[in-house]
């Protein structure tokens, strides 16, 4: 048996420092790092990453990188959600980083959710239909934050192979003005299988208080 597939390397307890061991813990069916010493389990679960789509018109927010990974390639403004936010929180906190926009959690729209087994992250993305906000033309993660039609993506390199196919389905229901919810895998090519889109949901999400997400209306 394996450990899962792009999973960190972690030799020593995080707990009290002593050499981890790969076993199957009792009443689980997974091989995972423990700790003989203090009996710690080294759970690693993917990672979320969260993405704006925003957009107006027929133009979608890009910002050029300025930081690594994927330094001066385009990308939307995304990143990792942090502990003790929401997911349209963490959302808008990167897109507010990134480029100083500034919106709140009612106007996202949930557009797509895909797993990437290959390197362990789920990404969410939503998207923001633009309402003419102040936004910044560079920030510290961001060295040009622009607003681009689809034409204008050609010859800028984008910083995952996976963009290339997304923000082509997006900017096609862009110009529908109709929206599907994106549910599928996205396989390390780049290439996307979808088990389910094309919901149609054009409509502001429920907010819910509990963690049933299933009745989108
Ligand atoms: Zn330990």
């Amino acid at each position: 048996m394996a450990l899962p597939s792009g999973e960190r390397i972690m030799n020593f307890c995080s707990n009290c420092g002593s050499a981890l061991e790969s076993f199957v813990p009792d009443g689980d069916n997974v091989l995972r790092k423990g700790c003989l010493s203090c009996g710690f389990i080294h759970y690693i679960n993917p990672t979320i990453l969260v993405a704006c789509v925003v957009h107006a018109d027929d133009r979608v927010m890009w910002i050029k990188r300025r930081t690594e990974p994927r330094i001066n390639t385009w990308s939307l403004p995304s990143g990792f959600m942090e502990l003790g936010e929401t997911l349209q929180e963490g959302a808008l906190r990167e897109l507010y980083e990134e480029t100083g926009l500034k919106a709140s959690p009612r106007e996202l729209r949930l557009y797509s959710v895909g797993t990437i087994e290959a390197i362990n992250q789920v990404h969410v993305h939503f998207r923001l239909p633009y309402k003419g906000q102040d936004f910044l033309r560079e920030t510290a993660e961001a060295s040009e934050v622009r607003f681009l039609k689809y034409e204008e993506l050609h010859g800028r390199e984008l910083a995952y192979p996976v963009l290339n196919l997304s923000s082509q389905t997006f900017y096609q229901e862009m110009k529908a003005s109709k929206y599907g919810v994106h549910i599928g895998r996205i396989k390390s090519s780049g290439d996307i299988e979808v088990s389910q889109a094309g919901l149609s949901i054009d409509a502001p999400m429920k907010v819910f208080s509990s963690n049933r997400l299933h009745e989108f209306r």
